[in-house]
């Protein structure tokens, strides 16, 4: 389970008072998600600088304090722009001084399809800026479909399995926004330092793996379900394997119940057909009989 990431320390962030964040005074805990603000007093939050400039095109409808993207703002303000979809576009678009950020000759967008090639098989030579979109699966194909988007070349990264602690419904390797931005500057970085990665972007999952950890830990030490994802609490002694090995083994279990279901529904209906055959000839003989009559 555990990831091996080369973290700044989480000392202190336990102590940290929730605050009045100076520009809005809405009271936050870490950072202000209007203003991406850091509020903390006592840890010293890590900060970034990555090296492709990054957008993320957010849609409105779902609640930016709820996203990930925030953390990649407040980890790493330098390189990361939050565009509200579509007025934040048109803003950035318009404004002379970003005219590349959209340019499909500087600018790719990650987004998996069958068009979309790994990191391994672009040309980086101009690429200047990468582009996310953080929004639910329905909302993606509207931003999908704006014309400043939709001729990206894209790119798709590995799978991966979220870690991910809110529901979602569309399978374990539907990543959190932040995940899906760790992940590609991760492969990014080993792609330019021929497959060497020395964890210089794993503190884009220092609020990510903190807030995780502490889930984990939670409900261990209450001995409580976790109960909208089943299996996400893990126990020290397991590891993904073993969690996968259980998983292969209940799937297999299944298949069983299912082909035994298909048998028994299989043998009614034969049965069913031998009983209308009875009762055809029946019928016929009672015919036959009347006849005779
Ligand atoms: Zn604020």
């Amino acid at each position: 389970m555990s990831l091996d990431l080369k973290l700044a320390s989480f000392e202190g962030l336990e102590e940290e008072p929730r605050k009045k964040c100076p520009n809005c005074e809405r009271s936050c805990k870490f950072y202000c998600p209007n203003c991406f603000t850091i509020l903390n007093e006592i840890n010293k939050t890590p900060q970034l600088t990555l090296p492709l400039k990054t957008f993320i095109v957010h849609h409105p409808k779902e609640k930016v304090s709820k996203s990930t993207a925030i953390h990649a703002k407040v980890l790493a303000p330098e390189s990361v722009e939050i565009i509200e979809f579509p007025h934040g576009l048109d803003t950035l678009v318009e404004n002379s001084e970003n005219d590349q950020a959209f340019d499909p000759e500087s600018t790719l967008l990650l987004f998996p399809c069958e068009e979309s090639k790994p990191i391994s098989e672009v040309n980086w030579e101009k690429i200047q800026n990468v582009v996310f979109i953080d929004s639910t699966w329905f909302q993606t194909s509207k931003i999908l479909r704006d014309p400043r988007i939709k001729d990206l070349p894209k790119i798709q990264i590995n799978n991966y399995k979220t870690r991910f602690w809110r529901y979602q419904n569309v399978g374990v390797h539907c990543l959190a926004t932040i995940e899906a931005i760790y992940y590609f500057f991760k492969e990014f970085v080993t792609h330019k330092n021929n497959g060497k990665y020395e964890g210089q972007v794993d503190n884009l999952l220092f609020f990510f793996e903190y807030t995780f950890q502490l889930i984990q830990k939670k409900y261990k030490r209450e001995k409580r379900p976790f109960k909208h994802i089943k299996g996400y609490i893990k126990n020290d002694d397991e590891n993904d394997e073993d969690v996968e090995e259980n998983e292969k083994e209940k799937e297999k279990e299944k298949e069983k119940e299912k082909e035994k279901e298909k048998n028994t529904e299989i043998s009614e209906i034969t049965k069913e057909q031998t009983q209308q055959k009875t009762n055809n000839k029946e019928i016929e003989q009672t015919k036959k009989k009347k006849k005779l009559n």
